[in-house]
């Protein structure tokens, strides 16, 4: 064996463990089917702009010992994530605080939007909300779940509000004071030269063969290495053979402007169902760039299927039970490893994937 790991993919998760594996001595081959490094947080600079090629990305975390960790890799800016949200000619402050309360109802305290809000859903008697178009009925009442919410919503997931999961919702967080700040995490940025940078500071020093897939060269890979660890889609590690987990796509039309200033903010909103993307994203931003054109993104959702690229897990009870049933092949195995968000058919933001692939460190290695 020439290896001590084959490492899968070259996102977060892989590139985290091969950085610590090869501290420790181990001997690791990364092999990545695309032909760049950094699996979704991939970016790439244009005309000085760095753009998040795979939809975009803030890094937030809670977690003191992973925000240490990614600074020893890069420089983070002072980048706040304060969205807009766009319903016909009407702006709105994101996440729901009291700026979107006070647009949308002319209210300054927060007693006045909660007797709004009250008042609105005093009628649908909601104890134990069953799925999102309930939770978010009951979180915000209904103005904000017509114009804000539901066409969004139904757009992203390709799904009626009352066919999901009410825990989408909860990812937003509802405030009552005047505060933009869409997340609530103590840490925030945007890592400065972009998050290309950090992959290729992980994987420093380690192997890499690009273009090169895993499940089409298996024969060959499996007899280099001691161990596995793979960050694909775990149904398509067992060939889908007790079928295939449900996905969200997203495409990306991306276009340079020769303007320097298309929306005024990174990310606004489409929440409206009529307009057929969810959001454009303004990429200069997320750095404060003043370069003399920018570069926009419109993201359209769909339905993923063979081919596609996934994005967003569906994690409604029927894929959650087909997934259980994978895992727990995968559990029996003794070579293979699986990991990241594809791996664990879970939305897992940044600093989960890093902690995670750190956790398997301190078990593994
Ligand atoms: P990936 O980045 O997907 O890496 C897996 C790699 O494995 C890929 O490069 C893939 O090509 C490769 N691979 C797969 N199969 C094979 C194979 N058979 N052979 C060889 N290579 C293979 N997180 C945040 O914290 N903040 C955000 O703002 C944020 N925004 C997001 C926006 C979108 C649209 C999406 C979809 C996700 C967002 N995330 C965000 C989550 C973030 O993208 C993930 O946490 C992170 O990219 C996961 O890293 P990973 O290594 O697990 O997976
Ligand atoms: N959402 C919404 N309106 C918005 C933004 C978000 O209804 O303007 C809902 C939508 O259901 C989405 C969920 O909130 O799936 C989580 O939003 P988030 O911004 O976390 O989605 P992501 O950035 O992961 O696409």
């Amino acid at each position: 064996m020439r290896y001590d790991y084959l490492i899968v993919g070259s996102g977060l998760f892989g590139a985290v463990f091969a950085r610590e594996a090869r501290e420790r001595g181990k001997r690791c081959l990364v092999v990545e089917k695309r032909d760049h490094i950094a699996g979704n947080v991939y970016t790439e600079e244009v005309h000085g702009i760095q753009v998040h090629r795979y939809g975009a990305h803030i890094f937030h975390t809670s977690d003191k010992s992973v925000w240490e960790y990614v600074n020893r890799f890069a420089e983070f800016n002072q980048y706040i994530n304060s969205p807009i949200a766009r319903y016909k000619d009407e702006l709105y402050n994101l996440p729901f605080n009291m700026n979107t309360f006070s647009r949308m109802w002319g209210v300054a305290t927060p007693r006045e939007a909660q007797d709004i809000i009250a008042g609105q859903i005093a009628d649908l008697q909601i104890s134990q909300p069953q799925n999102l178009e309930e939770q978010a009925l009951s979180l915000v009442g209904r103005d904000v779940y017509e114009k804000l919410i539901k066409g969004y919503t139904e757009k992203q997931w390709g799904r009626d509000c009352r066919d999901l999961p009410a825990f989408i919702i909860r990812r937003l967080p509802l405030r009552f004071t005047y505060d933009n700040n869409y997340f609530n995490d103590r840490y925030q940025g945007i890592p400065v030269g972009g998050y290309t940078r950090i992959v290729e500071k992980l994987l420093e020093g380690t192997e890499v063969r690009l273009k090169t897939d895993y499940l089409a060269n298996r024969a060959e890979l499996d007899g280099m290495a001691e161990k596995i660890v793979y960050t694909g889609m775990i149904d398509q590690f067992y060939n889908y053979c007790l079928g295939v987990l449900e996905y969200r796509s997203v495409r990306f039309e991306t276009e340079e402007l020769e303007l320097e200033n298309y929306q005024g903010n990174a990310v606004v909103n489409y929440t409206e169902r009529e307009i057929p993307y969810t959001r454009i994203i303004e990429h200069k931003h997320f750095e404060f760039g003043k370069q003399p054109t920018t570069i926009i993104s419109r993201e359209y959702s769909s339905e993923w299927k063979r081919g596609d690229e996934p994005y967003y897990p569906v994690n409604d009870g029927k894929n959650e039970a087909l997934y259980e049933a994978y895992r727990a092949r995968a559990e029996a195995e003794n070579r293979v490893i699986f990991g990241g968000r594809l791996g664990s058919y879970r939305y897992y933001d940044m600093d989960r994937v890093i902690a995670s692939a750190l956790e398997l460190c301190r078990r593994e290695l």
